[in-house]
């Protein structure tokens, strides 16, 4: 059975997930967390935004990015 995820929890997932595959009861129970919390939500796009920084540092790729923000 579901249970719903405090945000300390959601977060906590959010993070795992950079290190490790979450779990299908994790993953659902994080995604059900997160469609209801708008703030989750956008820790959820910063975390996604970190690893993908981390990824291209990983591919060694060059800092070249566009500079509009
Ligand atoms: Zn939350």
């Amino acid at each position: 059975m579901l249970f719903l995820y405090t945000c300390k929890q959601a977060h906590q997932k959010l993070s795992e997930n950079l290190d490790r595959e979450l779990s299908l009861t994790e993953r659902a129970q994080l995604k059900l967390h997160l469609s209801m919390c708008a703030s989750c939500s956008n820790f959820k796009t910063q975390m996604q935004t970190i690893r993908m920084a981390m990824k291209q540092m990983a591919a060694g790729k060059s800092s070249d990015q566009d500079p509009q923000q």
